[in-house]
């Protein structure tokens, strides 16, 4: 039984106030399935890539136990390619530049020993690649868990509709979950989200911690308070591989066992901040882990015994 990741597998271009990044290896199926990898062995990847792409990369997936057979490689042709520019605050950033390249005709391949997909993760990408990814396997998933951008709200909103109605998990950010509701407070937002398809939703608000929200239940998560923000990239789909990783560890799909999700979630986004791209994800400790995800515990932890 396995937890299949689709996302985008890319290359990036980052600025922040402090540094630029150069050309760096990224793109959301990268980061959700390093995060992925510290709570299952069995994390596969359906992606895309150019002949552009470093073998030295694809050897890291498979160092983490990480299975690619599902990564086309096409020749001739360029791997995605993503800017960005952080503003002062690291919380705002703007697109510099999107280059679909391979993503613009992907076609994406179910390897047959994927068909035992028990959660999928649907990685940021084209929604209806998204779709297809759902149509293809076999067997519904017991757990399927979307993350998507305000790209595909600007250039794909009906799709993304369209996938939503299969999924059971949405996470996305605070901006996105206003563009895709049209409402500012976050809580009416959820209620407008969660009657598009998804049962639960979690909106990520960078350094202000996460909401997961499901029927009338919400629960609030602290971000860990950081000396250093190096580069937030990649934090998002961090978060939602840990997130999956973890639900996939404990075959659990309750609002009790998700909310230790997003905390886990949480603790792994707050890895990938303090370096630039997948340096800091590529290799964590398991102790590290559990340091990070107890200290969370008692940053919230107070007590109501007057009350
Ligand atoms: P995050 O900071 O979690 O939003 O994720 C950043 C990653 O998303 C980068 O590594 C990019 O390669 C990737 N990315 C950026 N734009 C898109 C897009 N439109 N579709 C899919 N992945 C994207």
């Amino acid at each position: 039984m396995s937890l299949v990741i689709i996302g985008t597998v890319a290359f990036d271009s980052i600025e922040t106030p402090f540094a630029s990044s150069g050309r760096i290896v990224g793109g959301a199926a990268t980061y959700a399935s390093l995060a992925a990898s510290y709570f299952s062995e069995k994390v596969k990847i359906v992606a895309v890539v150019g002949d552009d792409f470093p073998a030295e990369e694809i050897e890291h997936f498979h160092s983490r136990g990480i299975n690619t057979e599902g990564l086309q490689i096409k020749n001739g042709r360029k791997s995605f390619f993503w800017a960005g520019k952080y503003r002062e605050d690291l919380n705002t950033r703007d697109t510099l530049t999107t280059d679909l390249n391979v993503l613009a005709d992907f076609d994406p391949l179910i390897p047959e020993n994927y068909q035992d997909c028990r959660q999928l993760l649907l990685g940021n990408l084209t929604p209806s690649v998204q779709k297809t990814v759902i149509d293809r396997l076999r067997n519904r998933p017991e757990l399927i868990v979307l993350d998507t951008m305000n790209f595909w709200m600007d250039s794909a909103w009906d799709d993304l509709h369209e996938v939503l109605t299969h999924v059971d998990v949405l996470t996305i950010n605070d901006e996105e979950a206003r563009q895709l509701s049209g409402e500012y407070s976050l809580v009416k937002a959820a209620r407008k989200i969660l009657r598009l398809g998804p049962d639960t939703l979690v909106i990520k608000k960078g350094e202000h911690g996460a909401l997961l929200f499901s029927g009338d239940q919400v629960f609030s998560a602290p971000a860990l308070p950081l000396e250093e923000v190096f580069d937030p990239t990649g934090a998002g789909d961090v978060f939602a591989g840990g997130f999956t990783g973890y639900l996939a560890k404990t075959g659990d799909y309750s609002f009790e066992n998700m909310k230790t999700a997003v905390i886990v979630g949480t603790a792994m986004a707050s890895f990938c901040v303090e370096q630039f791209g997948t340096e800091r994800v590529k290799s964590l400790s398991s102790e590290a882990i559990a340091d990070r995800i107890r200290r969370l515990a008692r940053l919230s932890n107070f007590s109501v015994a007057d009350f």
